[in-house]
């Protein structure tokens, strides 16, 4: 059977495509791109021509399937999506399964991925994190979604767009204003840039420049500490539980 190639594209600077991505990318018989322009002018500017398959979350249950046939029959496609690495806040996890579980090899090829980038230079504790993503849209989800973070003592990852940016710091400022976060935007880009500071001086921060409120974010945010995690809602209601099951 072909293979399937789930290959990690840059996120700004096109040099961060890895020279093996770029072997594989030329080597196979078609990409699923999760959208085919973006891809296509991707590939134009390393001097390749592939088919171009489309894959997003709204056909990948259908497409799926035809895929993992192709794949059968021998050939070998890549998965890629608009920037980073594919699955990671952008679609490929029903194709990886569909080809796992018809026992086609599916192969990693490893390279950007915004929310590893900010983490390595977030100088935020990186032992132990949480990869959260977007949050919620709305701002009481949004809220409601942090408050049931706030007891997390792994460090946050989070992913946010420009229209939201400002809106997201002013939750993050009320929820977890003490914690330490760092702000990354515009990763590998021209005007890239990477802040540390408390949560609660975050919307301040994006306020006083009209461009820090714009590009692409990943806020990484400090954990509970130990003794908080301990102390939060969700940890006291567990051994609450535990307390009432061994006293009863
Ligand atoms: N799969 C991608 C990855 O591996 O990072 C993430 C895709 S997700 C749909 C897009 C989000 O990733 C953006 O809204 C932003 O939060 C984050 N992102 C992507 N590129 C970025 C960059 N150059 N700098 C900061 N954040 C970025």
């Amino acid at each position: 059977p072909g293979h399937l190639y789930v290959v990690a594209t840059p996120i700004g600077n096109l040099g961060d495509l890895s020279p093996r991505a770029l072997a594989v990318l030329g080597g196979v018989d078609a990409i699923c791109a999760e959208d085919t322009r973006n891809s296509a002018a991707l590939l134009s500017h390393f001097g390749l021509r592939k088919p171009l398959l489309a894959l997003h979350d709204h056909n990948e249950e259908q497409v799926a399937a035809g895929l993992v046939g192709r794949l059968a029959s021998g050939e070998s496609l890549a998965l890629v999506s608009d920037a980073g690495t594919p699955l990671v806040s952008d679609p490929g996890f029903r194709l990886v399964r569909a080809a796992r579980e018809a026992g086609l090899p599916v192969v990693a090829l490893p390279g950007p991925c915004a929310a590893i980038a900010a983490l390595s230079v977030s100088g935020i504790a990186s032992d132990r994190f949480l990869f959260v993503g977007f949050l919620p849209a709305k701002s009481g989800q949004r809220r409601a979604a942090l408050e049931d973070l706030a007891s997390e003592p792994a460090t946050l990852l989070l992913y946010e767009s420009s229209h939201r940016i400002a809106e997201a710091a002013t939750d993050l400022a009320a929820v977890l204003g003490t914690r330490r976060v760092c702000i990354a935007r515009e990763l590998t880009k021209l005007f890239e840039q990477s802040e540390v500071m408390a949560a609660a001086d975050l919307p301040g921060w994006i306020a006083a420049d009209a461009n820090r409120g714009k590009g692409e974010f990943v806020l990484v945010v400090e954990g509970a500490a130990r003794r908080e995690a301990v102390a939060g809602g969700a940890d006291v209601a567990r051994i609450l539980r535990v307390l009432v099951r061994e006293l009863g």
